[in-house]
């Protein structure tokens, strides 16, 4: 009769060729934990039907490797972006440069003078590190450089405006998505909401009465991603700034995405740049690292000196405080722009500027290369919160398939996974968004579910 006494040990497991292979490839400790779940499994079992036949050890050995495996595999991988939406914040936002990738690996495989002074050999400051290009790029006196844009806004609130009036319009009370909505970030950091005007509709004049009680700040939240059309009106920010200097209250341009370059020039409407929004008057800007601009994902705050002394002493400025890799990665992406090479290197900019006939040219190239499929017209979109409703004309590849939706499901699991959409039950592929680089991968990958 077969009872679990029948059972291998974990011992004479231990002695086979198999699990010493296990053993190099996943270590000790998680191969023994991995063979203890099988056998446990196999007890359980047997214990719930003892008719059950025991499993041989090959059987227990593979058992063990697929758990292994699954416990090892890592979540979060690179996708083909066949979307045709630039900054997909989904799928990671922006891509990076070259020498973005390069700087950012350089710092992180050794030790690096973050914190050090090179010309004393004292202790120095990591703020230095970005700060002098956003200055020479942007004209601005000071910057910071923190985790991500939310962080600057709240921060920015926290350091000037705990316990006192922040005014902003009631149509600025945006929610960003991810649950950043200005509101709760006000609430959040002790400021004292002060809304102006209607949804639709807000006045110099509703600034100027709130403007008579002292604030801290005036806010202008821009609305990245979506837009207020029909009976509305709002006053030009150089107005709004006017007021609020005449009232001697600052004015903080929470821009988001952070465009050094105009849009307009690829085709999109006019997105506020920083340097705009400075020269109107703001006397402090704050913006993503990775939506326009193109680089990692960081929070800059830059404008007056003073405001941001305040601000860097804040203890919240040590707790959102940025890391090496991306203080090296701003930089990098950062001297594109000083180099004016932006458009060359930053993959975000080279896909905007893409012209139609090139987007068409690999299109055309990919259904050659398949024996298949339309090149039909189509439109990409910037996406990552960024230019509502914006979009320039492409060339989408289309692919008629049985089931469009099990294709995409199936171009998902590929490895590497693609990222496609579909649209009257047919699969569309925008080159805009595919990396060069991954152009081989791509057509392996729909050449072989082709073919499926
Ligand atoms: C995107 C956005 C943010 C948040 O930026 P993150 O870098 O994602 O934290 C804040 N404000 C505005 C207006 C934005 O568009």
């Amino acid at each position: 009769m077969t009872t679990l006494r029948n059972l291998p040990s974990i011992e004479s497991l231990l002695q086979t060729e198999i699990t010493a292979h296990l053993i190099t490839r996943f270590g000790r400790p998680l191969t023994l934990d991995a063979l203890r779940q099988a056998l446990d499994d196999i007890r359980t079992r047997f214990k719930l039907d003892p008719e059950t036949a025991l499993p041989s050890n090959e059987w227990i050995l593979t058992q063990a490797e697929s758990t292994l495996a699954g416990w090892t595999a890592q979540t979060l991988l690179p996708v083909i972006n066949a979307t045709g939406v630039i900054l997909h914040t989904n799928l990671g936002r922006a891509p990076m440069s070259e020498a973005t990738i390069r700087a950012m690996d350089a710092v992180s495989r050794g030790y690096s003078n973050l914190e050090f002074d090179l010309e004393t050999g004292k202790r120095g400051s990591r703020l230095t590190h970005a700060e002098s290009l956003l200055r020479k790029l942007t004209g601005a006196e000071s910057a910071l450089v923190v985790n991500n844009c939310a962080s600057a806004v709240l921060l920015t609130l926290s350091a000037l405006a705990n316990k006192k009036r922040v005014v902003i319009a009631r149509s600025q009370l945006v929610e960003i998505g991810g649950g950043f909505r200005v509101p709760d970030v006000m609430k959040q950091s002790g400021a004292k909401l002060v809304e102006v005007g209607t949804t639709n509709k807000v006045r110099l004049s509703d600034y100027q009465t709130e403007l008579e009680e002292p604030a801290a700040l005036v806010l202008r939240a821009h609305r990245s991603n979506f837009r207020i059309v029909g009976f509305t009106d709002e006053p030009e920010f150089e107005k709004i700034v006017e007021v609020a200097h005449n009232a001697g209250v600052p004015v903080a341009d929470d821009l988001g995405s952070g465009a050094l370059y105009d849009t307009a020039k690829y085709g999109f409407s006019h997105e506020p740049t920083v340097q705009e929004s400075l020269q109107a008057g703001a006397d402090l800007v704050m913006f993503s690292g990775d939506k326009l601009l193109g680089g990692p994902q960081a929070g800059i705050v830059l404008g007056k000196k003073d405001l941001l002394e305040r601000i860097k002493k804040h203890p919240l400025a040590r707790a959102v405080r940025t890391d090496k890799s991306c203080l090296a990665g701003l930089s990098a992406t950062l001297t594109h722009y000083l180099k004016d090479e932006a458009e060359r290197e930053i993959p975000i900019l080279k896909m905007m500027s893409l012209t139609l006939k090139q987007v068409r040219g690999r299109a055309e190239a990919w259904r050659d290369e398949l024996g298949q499929g339309n090149v039909v017209e189509g439109r990409s979109t910037v996406g990552g919160g960024s230019l509502p409703d914006e979009s320039i004309p492409t060339n989408l590849l289309e692919l008629q398939v049985n089931s469009a939706d099990k294709f995409l499901l199936a171009l998902r699991k590929n490895n590497p996974p693609i990222v496609a959409r579909t649209e009257n039950d047919k699969v569309l592929l925008d080159p805009r968004t595919v990396l060069p680089e991954q152009e081989g991968a791509l057509l392996v990958g729909l050449k072989n579910l082709l073919r499926a």
